[in-house]
Order: structure tokens, then sequence, then C-alpha cells
């Protein structure tokens, strides 16, 4: 026989495009329309239904950017179409061609009512089917021009990316507003059609069930009738039944479909609109669970839930209905889908305490899954974590998006820092957005790498970010494709039932030991400076908060301020998203991030105050520090106030060759005249820090142009080209500290140099006014090291100095909490900083030997999405601790993020809790947020070897129990003679919860 097929394929192309997919709207009558344009924000409903439109027609513009207008569509439905399915076919401006990104709509009945949300691939209302024509319809659209901050060409920098900038030219145009007859025999056509046409490319070009689809189709297309599509469409379809009805290969590979929509908390839009984002998708999917009965649909992040709750209680109600029948489902446990590299190890835990304890109070609901499909990159402490808060399993499909290596798993454990494993998907569709087409499933199959051990695999399928979620033609197809011939079978269900198959059916998956390290978005670490300082200062005054309010509550009875510190971490936790605390979203989002930082440090701050005046009694002239660190600090316990013992008092010499000679007794630094340190001398240890002839605390200027997602990446070739800031402007001392100055290209730069104790601190501040640069601070170590370590939740992780193999190579930006530390048998260093996480180590060899170069980034300049990315004031504090074990590291860390606070009084205040070990660090002690006033104390082991202490609470007790992170009892504890015994693995991270007697 000869072979046609290109010739079929090419007919199905086009009879489907120009006939069959036109006709399933055969009739339509325009509606009349009317609009509203709310003034500024958007208002409530009512003020919203109530609006007077004034009249505008097909074709018109409308749409300020960022503004909302509410649409009146008023239409008889004709006589004529009585019987017949009739729909409203609603068209904003849509661009079909994007899912979401675009302006928006949610539909309301006059009364208020939620119908379904308006997107670019769900334009359609359900009318009904009227039985005598002549029914009038009237329904409200509110509808949000949300302008493309992609716009036709990606990565150029716009100025739609905030109110303030992005002016009033209309975005849209209204492209279709009319009352229409929906066929449903020619849509279930396009269905077949398209889910056996996608079939057969996908099938081997000689098999023979390839030819049987080919030639199905082509009798299908003989029996329509191009001038009558409509009359033709039963009988097309009766020529497919045959091959629809062929059942699955008894190898076929199994897809749990999960109904989802990808809702970024903020990124190209704001807050605000993500509110109204997550209301329009939660109503188009309540309704089509209303009408598909096998359709699940799953929703992530407790802080969208609540939104609904607060905001729009028509579609909440529609959706805890939902969520009784079981198929409207939470997924995740997190308050929001957070970046995992850069939260600090209560917050990530925080996560899980708020996000799975909003679904257990709403819907008694305890999910086992971690639901991260967007997060870049996992950090190793999250095992334990997830484990800690009661979960097991995790899923995500990230590192797919990895541009070097390629995953070897996709189901797997992921073994944590403190060998904690959880069972992980990456689902081998290799998206969060599955549409349900051919090529999706037959990628999903092929690509699967448990192949012959495992055969299920999860896909998250629906237009997420104003898409609308799932849509009913991917519910058509995945009904043909539920056990169909050559294709996976594909079955809707929720998270749980997926992993309990795939748990099941893999009872012994390979390991994977160590972060998820994504091999991309590495400049997500830099970008936007103030976000992440935000988020830095926001987490050590959560914990001083916490500390000195239950301190204050223990010993002075004061008020514990349940209600602020809940809001508080909430706001600090939405601020955590994946693209809030990445700097990955538009000025808007990062000008509200930088008001809101503000206003949560003040509030913490007046918390804090109040709570250590309460402890410190009458002022008699005295001063008290307040030490709210997990180690003493001057004489002053950890969590304890006292008088302080001042450090040792600096030396200062000016140098001959010029600069200056700082020493303390401990250090002994030397400030050349261009401002560089070029020796660090441990006077204890009687060992240099620095190779001969390098010098440390230089700034070096990289250009910074990434092929694409200018605030997401940095490419491995920035370092190609490097400038290094050797010229000062002015070197001088400032009492006994050193000053240097320097300007570059339009921004300069002070450094403050201090000797304090054992460290060399350097506070550092940069007026930044580059474009597309990246500026590191850059410290040469005399040290021999094939791997260092960076702080990481409750512990930290290791990497290669080395690029030995691609996977090494990759890691060339990576993610720190408080400390880099590297060293030799005996001796370390750390750099420790105030707010910094991205850095790079990497190894010279000279004179010496091994030289060990810890750089850390400070700033970049992207373009997009915002255009200002980081231009103005930045102020970083770091510190270089040589002689640093471990210990000293973790120690270090936490006293650049923890300065001492002084307050007037003579009251010295005794710890609430103290442990005999420094390995052991206390990372929270609070009140149990049941209100019940027990105290809760939280710590781990630091510094990932084993240890006996004690833990012993200055308060009396009738009852310790282990607890998991939401404070639910777990086990006894030790707790005899009013103190605990403890012994922790590495990293073991423990909660105990005392009942006060
Ligand atoms: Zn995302």
């Amino acid at each position: 026989m000869h072979d046609d097929r290109d010739l079929v394929e090419a007919r199905l192309r086009r009879v489907l495009d120009e006939r069959i997919r036109p006709a399933v709207y055969p009739e339509s009558v325009p509606l009349k329309v009317g609009v509203w344009n709310a003034p500024g924000e958007p208002v409530p409903v009512a003020e919203g239904l109530a609006a007077t439109p004034e009249p505008i027609a097909v074709g018109d513009a409308w749409g300020a950017p960022w503004g909302t207008s509410w649409f009146t569509v008023t239409g008889t439905v004709p006589h004529e179409w009585a019987g017949k399915t009739v729909e409203a076919l609603l068209d904003l401006g849509f661009d079909e061609r994007k899912p979401g990104f675009q302006c928006e709509g949610l539909v309301y009945l006059p009364d208020g009512t939620p119908v379904k949300g308006l997107n670019p691939r769900t334009q359609w209302v359900r009318v009904g089917a009227p039985a005598a024509g002549g029914e009038q319809v009237e329904l409200r659209v509110e509808a949000a021009s949300n302008p493309e901050i992609f716009g036709p060409v990606p990565w150029r920098p716009t100025q739609l990316g905030d109110t303030e900038t992005a002016g009033s030219e209309p975005q849209y145009r209204i492209a279709r507003m009319d009352l229409a007859v929906f066929d449903e025999t020619v849509w279930q056509l396009v269905m077949d059609l398209e889910v056996l046409g996608e079939l057969m490319v996908e099938l081997p070009a000689d098999s023979g069930r390839r030819a049987e689809l080919l030639r199905a189709v082509n009798r299908a297309l003989d029996a329509v009738d191009l001038q009558d599509v409509n009359a033709t469409a039963a009988a097309a379809r009766a020529e497919l039944a045959g091959v629809l009805a062929a059942p699955a290969n008894a190898s076929a590979h199994r897809v749990s479909a999960v109904g989802h929509a990808h809702i970024d908390s903020a990124w190209l839009w704001p807050l605000r609109e993500t509110v109204r984002k997550v209301a329009r998708t939660a109503a188009n999917m309540t309704a089509l669970l209303d009408d598909e009965p096998d359709f699940v649909f799953a929703m992530s992040q407790a802080q969208q839930w609540a939104w609904i709750k607060e905001h729009r209680p028509e579609v909440w109600a529609k959706v805890t209905k939902a969520v009784a029948s079981g198929r409207f489902v939470p997924a995740g446990g997190m308050w929001v889908e957070s970046d995992t590299n850069m939260p600090g190890s209560e917050a990530m835990a925080r996560q899980f305490v708020h996000g799975k304890r909003f679904f257990i109070d709403e819907f008694g609901i305890d999910n086992d899954e971690v639901w991260l499909p967007d997060t870049f990159g996992f950090a190793a402490g999250l095992p334990q974590i997830i484990k800690a808060a009661g979960s097991s399993r995790l899923l995500t499909q990230k590192i797919s998006w990895s541009q070097t290596n390629t995953f070897p798993h996709h189901t797997f454990l992921w073994e944590g820092i403190d060998g904690t494993r959880v069972f992980t998907h990456f689902p081998p569709v290799d998206t969060y957005n599955c549409s349900m087409t051919g090529r999706e499933l037959a990628h999903a199959a092929r690509n699967f790498k448990d192949k012959g051990v495992a055969r299920h695999s999860l896909a998250p399928t629906g237009w997420g970010d104003g898409g609308g979620g799932t849509t009913r033609e991917m519910v058509a197809k995945a009904a043909r494709v539920r056990d169909l011939e050559g294709s996976p079978q594909v079955t809707w269900e929720p998270p749980s039932a997926f992993f309990a198959k795939a748990e099941a059916e893999h009872p012994n998956p390979p390991v994977w030991v160590g972060e998820l390290y994504l091999e991309l978005h590495r400049a997500t670490l830099t970008s936007q400076a103030q976000t992440k300082q935000g988020n830095r200062r926001s987490e050590s005054l959560l914990r001083e908060a916490e500390l000195w309010a239950a301190t204050a509550a223990v010993r002075a009875g004061a008020p514990y301020p349940y209600a602020e510190l809940d809001r508080i971490w909430k706001t600090v936790l939405l601020h955590q998203f994946h693209d809030i605390l990445p700097g990955s979203s538009i000025a808007w989002v990062h000008r509200e991030a930088r008001r809101t930082y503000a206003a949560v440090a003040e509030e913490l701050n007046a918390v804090i105050d109040t709570a250590q005046r309460a402890l410190a009694g009458e002022s008699a002239g005295g001063e008290l520090v307040f030490n709210g660190a997990p180690h003493a600090r001057h004489g002053v316990a950890a969590g304890a106030a006292g008088p302080a013992v001042p450090e040792a008092a600096t030396t200062v010499r000016p140098r001959e060759e010029g600069g200056y000679e700082l020493d303390n007794g401990l250090l002994r630094v030397e400030i050349d005249a261009r401002g560089l340190v070029v020796s660090a001398y441990d006077l204890t240890a009687g060992r240099e820090t620095l190779p001969r002839g390098r010098a440390a605390n230089l700034l070096q200027l990289h250009p910074d142009l990434p092929n694409q997602w200018d605030a997401w990446d940095v490419d491995s070739f920035y370092r190609n080209t490097v400038t290094d800031l050797v010229t000062a402007d002015e070197v001088r001392l400032e009492g006994a500290s050193v000053r240097v100055s320097r300007s570059f290209g339009a921004s300069s730069v002070t450094q403050l140099l201090t000797l304090s104790g054992g460290r060399l601190e350097i506070a550092t501040e940069v007026d930044w006014h580059e474009t597309e640069k990246f500026l590191k601070l850059a410290f040469p170590l005399a040290v021999h090291a094939d791997r260092y370590a960076s702080e990481s939740q409750y512990g930290h992780t290791f990497r290669a100095t080395h690029t030995n193999t691609s996977w090494e190579a990759a890691k060339f930006e990576a993610c720190n909490h408080r400390f880099v530390h590297v060293e030799e048998p005996g001796w370390g260093v750390a750099l420790v900083n105030d707010s910094t996480y991205g850095h790079d180590v990497t190894r010279t060899v000279g004179e010496d030997g091994t030289t060990t170069v810890v750089r850390v980034s400070l700033l970049r300049a992207p373009r997009f999405p915002d255009p200002e990315t980081d231009q103005g004031v930045h102020r970083f504090r770091h510190a270089l601790v040589p002689g640093a074990t471990i210990g000293d590291a973790v120690r270090e860390g936490y006293f650049i993020n923890l300065p001492e606070r002084r307050v007037p009084g003579s009251a010295s205040v005794e710890p609430l809790v103290s442990v005999d070990d420094d390995a052991v660090v206390v990372t929270a002690v609070k009140l149990a947020d049941d209100e019940s006033g027990d105290v809760v104390v939280r710590f781990h082991e630091s510094r990932g070897g084993r240890v006996r202490a004690t833990l012993t609470p200055d308060f009396p007790f009738t009852e310790v129990v282990t607890t998991d992170l939401l404070e639910r009892p777990t086990g006894e504890a030790n707790g005899a003679d009013g103190a605990v015994s403890l012994t922790l693995r590495p990293f073991e991270l423990v909660t105990l919860r005392f009942r006060r007697a």
C-alpha cells in the first residue's frame, strides 16, 4: 500500500482547524455590553455589581494596566434555539496561544453568585438549554486588565510591572460577546480527533496501531460533509468508535492526573491580584467538578485558601462543599509554595506548621504530601522538617529544568543531612501545566526513569497563573485515554492515591543523598537584596520576639502576643513564596515587600521592647544586655540578660607601606593603602589566614547578562570577565576601625573594618547604580579543602571546592544561610553574613599550596522583570573568623544576625532554658500556639556529630513531652529531676513541650 501518512496528517490538521472546530458554535447572536471602570484599585463585589455601566462595543479598547472593569452583558435567547445547548462566549481580548498571564474575568449572576472564571482557554459560560427561547440572559464580569509582562519578545525591560509606572494605555480590545449554540456532537468529534491524532504521531511509524489510527481518521474525515459538519459529525464519530474502544496494552504506563492550577502567590502581578486569581480559578474548578463526575482537583498553599475564605465567601462556600466530597483536595500542607533554599530553620518549619494547621482546622485533613512543583531547588535540611511536620512525601518537577545534568530518577527516596528519607516523585511529564496532549503523555511514559520496577507517575493537569485551571477539554481527553491502546492509562485522582500506589509498587526505590540542586535560577539567591534582607531580619526578630515574650510571660506574667505573632509569621511566610524571596517578581511586588518588612520590623521590635522592659524591672541607672542568641556572649548566657563584659580593645598602628594594622590580642589584621586586607593573623593559633600575595575583602565586578530569565539566572560565563575594585578614594581611621571608600561606574561603596573578638567585621554600604552587573566580595583563604560547609536549615550541607564532574561544576553559585566554613584538620575559617545568601567557593593553587576562595554575592542589576532592580543604597555586614571550628561558625552566624539589645534595668534575667553543650542549638523558645501556656522549646544538634547533653528549664513544670512541629505530642521525654537528658543524632531536630506547674 502506498504510504500517505503525511497527507492524512495534514488533512486532519486543516479540516480540524478550518471546518470542524468552527462548527462547535454554528449559530450566534451578539450580546449587549456595558462597562464600568473601577477608579484605581479593585472594589468590593457589591460595589462593582451596583455600578452603572456605560455602553461599549466589540472591537473597543478597554483596560488600563492593573485596572478593573465591570462588564454587564445582556441578551435574549432566540426562539429558534429552543432545546439547544446555549453558551455565552465572552472573549475579553484573549490571546489563546498563552493560557494565562493576561486579562482575566470572574463571571457572576446579577445577584452576585459566582459562576466561573474567564480565561484565554475558557471563554464560555453555559447558559443552559432553554425550553422555548426568548429567555433573558444577564451576566456580570469582574475583569482585570493585568498587562502582559512577557511581551512579544521575552526579557525586555518594561515599565508595566508597577502601577506607579505602567501608565493608562488600554491593554485589550473586546473580541467577542455572543450568545451561541453549542453543538456537543461536533465538540466530541474534535476531542476524538485530537486524542487519536495526537496519539497517532507518537507511535512508531511502522506500528500496526498507528496505521489503524491513520485509516480510521481518514474514514472519519471522509464522513464529514465540509459544508455541513453539524449534520455529519455523528457519522464521523462512528468511524472512530472502534479504534477508541481498543484497550490499553498490558504494560501501559499509568498516569495519575491531578487537576491543578499552579498559581504563583505573586510574580508578574501583585499579591492583591493573586487573591482574585485564586478566586477565579477556584470558581472555575468547582463548576467543572459539578459538570464532570470523574474529575479531581488539588490546590496547594494554605494562604491561597485563606484568601478565598476571607475575600470571596461565595466562592469559599462552593470550595468547602467540594472538599467535603473529596474531589477538591488540599495539597502540600505548606503556607505557600516557598523557596526552600533561603528560609531559615524555624521559618521552613513554620511553613508546615501554618499550612498543615489551616487544613486540619478547616477540614480535618492532615495530608502527607509536600507539593512544590516549581520551587528553585531543595535544601538538604528539608526531609527532616517534612517528617517532623508529620508528612512523608514530596512532589516537584522543577529539577527537570536543570540545564546541565539529567536527574537519574523520577521516584526515589530523598535523604537529607540528618539521614531522614522522604518518598519523592518528579512527574516525568516535566510540566506542572499538563494539558493532556498525546505528546505530553507519551513523553511521560518514555521519560519515566523507573520503568521496569514502577509504572505510575503523576501529571499536574491544568493551566495556572490565570489560565483558570483544568479545562473541560482536558477532562474529555483524559476520559478517552483511560484505557486506550497505545496510550498511557490516565485516571483522575488525588496526590495521596498516586503516592499510595507508587509506594506500594516500588518498595525499594533508589536513594539520592543531599540537596536537590537546581542547575538554573542561581541568581535568585542575590536579586532584590532588600527583599532578602527583609526576610533575614524578620526571621531573627521573630526568634527574639518569641523568646522574650515567652520569657516575660513565664517570669513576669506578661501577656503573650499570640495573635500578633501568628499574623506576622504568616506575613513573613507569604513573602518566602518562590517568586518573592527569590527576587523574581515585578517591581510592584518588591516595593510592597520592602514596606511590609519595615512594618514587620517595627511591630516585632515593639514586642521585643515591651517584653524586655517587663523583664528588666525598674531602672536604677543600670543597663542590661539581652542576649537573644543560642550561645553565651560577653558573659551573658544564651536567652538571658545581665551586665556584659566588653571585648578586648584594638590597637591601631599605621603600616610603613601605607594602610593600617589592627591588633586586639586575638587577631592582627593588616589593611593596605588600597583598603584591601593583606594579612589576617590568628594570634591564638599562630597562623596566617590569607595566602601570600593575595588580598581579601576584594570587591569584584562582573558583567552579568544571562541568556534568559534575567532576575533568575546567572550564566557561568559571567566569570570570564572581572574588574577588581582596588582603587580607593580614601582609606582612613575612624576610631579603632578603618574606613575605605571607593567609586566605580555610577556607584560608590564605603566599608568599615573593625576587629571584635576573634573576628574581622566588615560593614559595607553600596550606593548601587549599575546595569547588568554582578558584585562579589572575595576572600582568598590559605586553606586546603576539598569541600566546604554552608549553613542550611537545622545544620549545614557540604559542597565540593572543585569541579571534577559536571554535577560539581554546575554548582557554581550556591546558597548559604549565616555562614560558610572551610577547614583543614584542626583549623578553619568562617565567613558569616547578616543577609546574603548567594556565594561561590573555588580553589586555586600557588606557591603556598591550595587556596580556597570564598566569594559573597552582594548585588546584581537585572532589568527584567523589575527594570530598576536593586538600584540605590544597600548595607551588608560580614565577618571573617579565622581559626573557627564549625561550632564557632554556627555561633558567629547567630551573633552577626542578633545584635545585643541594651535596655535600662537592674534585674538580671535568667534564661528559661539552658543546655550544657554548645553543639545543641536552641532555635525556638515560645509559648504553645494553642494558648495553653505550655512552653515549647525546639533545638537541634548543629555540628553534624552525636551529642549527649542536658537541657534544664528554669521554671516549674509537671510534664514534658516530645512533639512534632505542630506541637502535637509524639512521645515521652526523659524529664527527671527538673532536667531533660538528651541524646541527639547528627543534626537531629527535637521539639519539647513543657506543661508548666
Ligand atoms: Zn511558580
